[in-house]
């Protein structure tokens, strides 16, 4: 049955229109985004797809297919930061964002069905917030266009939520083209679209999905956070993204807290390798992105320390196996790892990274292609 078929078996009527909203990966650029440095996302093929229809009398009716319960009725004048901690705090975050900041946003009934994988670092939460803005967006004519209604969704994450999240999974889920990947300055939100076609290539990049979230993740991105911020402060800089890279060893001179050296080594240098990837791109040189995709892990395992074993037998196991380069990919202590691979080599490597699992004792992760793709959009 498709979206629009259950939407009105569940409410009676159809639905004004179907959006839909993608999930993404971060090539490279990591926690650089709370730095106001540069990150570099991809929209994943899987989306959450949004049946909607509007609604006279200022009643919010939510239903995921995902969840299975009955639709769950709000009143938008009601909403308030401090919900449920339920999966509707997500779109009704976002109604209440959208009428916070003044727009003109009344009542719905939403039904939602999403294909993105949830916590493994994939930005299911940003697909659900995003195809929620845009369908409103759309049906109440408000004319936002999509880096406002990605940094109002954003608010919704922060504030109605309460989840510390950054501006890049909102953004790459409102804004990622086709056959792209998504520059973005996280201090002026300065976008670019980088050709990124593999495809064309003969190259394939994989996701793997750990399926591991190991349950310390939270209070280690806050110190994380914090550490950044204490770099910043002892270098009497804004953001560590104004540490340049040439500057470096410098920097590192004048700080004598050894935590808080490897963090700024992280993010200097991170920031250097998206700008690096840029180049190579730019270049046509995509297979050599592979050697930065490493490196970049390794700063993650070694200096910024959020790696774990299922993370790093990924990128050991498929680099052994023949892999251009791979690397964690997202907030690090399980989700997802991305591999860089030739089309010919895909198979063995999924197969060599299977069987290192199995041999380590862990469960067997998810494997799936992602292809670069379109942003969040109208589909009927
Ligand atoms: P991630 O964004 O990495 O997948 P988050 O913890 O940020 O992980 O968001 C996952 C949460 O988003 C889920 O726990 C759920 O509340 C909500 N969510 C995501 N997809 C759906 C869906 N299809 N239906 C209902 N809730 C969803
Ligand atoms: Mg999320």
């Amino acid at each position: 049955m498709s979206v629009a078929e259950r939407f009105e078996e569940l409410y009676g009527q159809a639905p004004e229109g179907v959006w839909a909203a993608p999930g993404r990966v971060n090539l490279i650029g990591e926690h650089t985004d709370y730095n106001d440095g540069f990150v570099m996302p991809f929209a994943l093929p899987h989306t959450a797809l949004a049946a909607v229809r509007r609604r006279d009398d200022g009643v919010l009716r939510l239903h995921s297919a995902d969840i299975g319960d009955a639709p769950v009725s709000l009143d938008v004048d009601a909403l308030a930061p401090g919900g449920p901690g339920a999966w509707t705090d997500y779109p009704a975050g976002v109604v209440w964002a959208l009428r916070d900041a003044g727009h003109k946003v009344g009542g719905a009934d939403i039904h939602i069905a999403s294909t993105v994988p949830t916590g493994a670092g994939l930005s299911s939460s940003a697909a659900l917030e995003v195809v929620t803005a845009l369908a409103l967006n759309d049906l109440y004519e408000l004319g936002l266009e999509r880096g406002k209604l990605a940094r109002l969704c954003q608010r919704a994450e922060n504030v109605y939520v309460g989840a510390p999240t950054g501006i890049m999974d909102q953004t790459a889920s409102a804004c990622c083209t086709d056959g792209h990947a998504l520059f973005l300055d996280t201090r002026d939100l300065a976008q670019r679209q980088v050709p990124f076609d593999l495809a064309a290539e003969g190259m394939q990049l994989l996701v793997v999905d750990t399926r591991v979230k190991h349950s310390h993740s939270e209070g280690e991105y806050g110190k994380r956070r914090a550490g950044c911020e204490a770099g910043a402060a002892a270098l009497g800089v804004s953001a560590l993204r104004d540490v340049p890279f040439e500057g470096l060893s410098e920097a590192l001179a004048r700080l004598d807290d050894e935590e808080v050296r490897r963090l700024v080594r992280h993010i200097v240098t991170e920031n250097r390798r998206v700008e690096r990837v840029i180049e190579l791109l730019s270049a046509g040189d995509v297979r050599a992105i592979g050697a930065v995709l490493v490196e970049g892990h390794a700063s993650l395992r070694d200096d910024f320390r959020i790696s774990c074993p299922e993370l790093d037998l990924v990128v050991a196991s498929a680099v052994d196996a023949g892999a251009l380069g791979a690397r964690m990919t997202g907030g690090g202590f399980g989700g997802s790892a991305i591999v860089l691979a030739e089309v010919d080599a895909v198979e063995a490597i999924t197969k060599a990274v299977v069987a290192a699992f199995a041999g380590a004792g862990f469960s067997e992760p998810r494997v799936f292609a992602a292809t670069p793709s379109p942003g969040a959009r109208r589909v009927e």
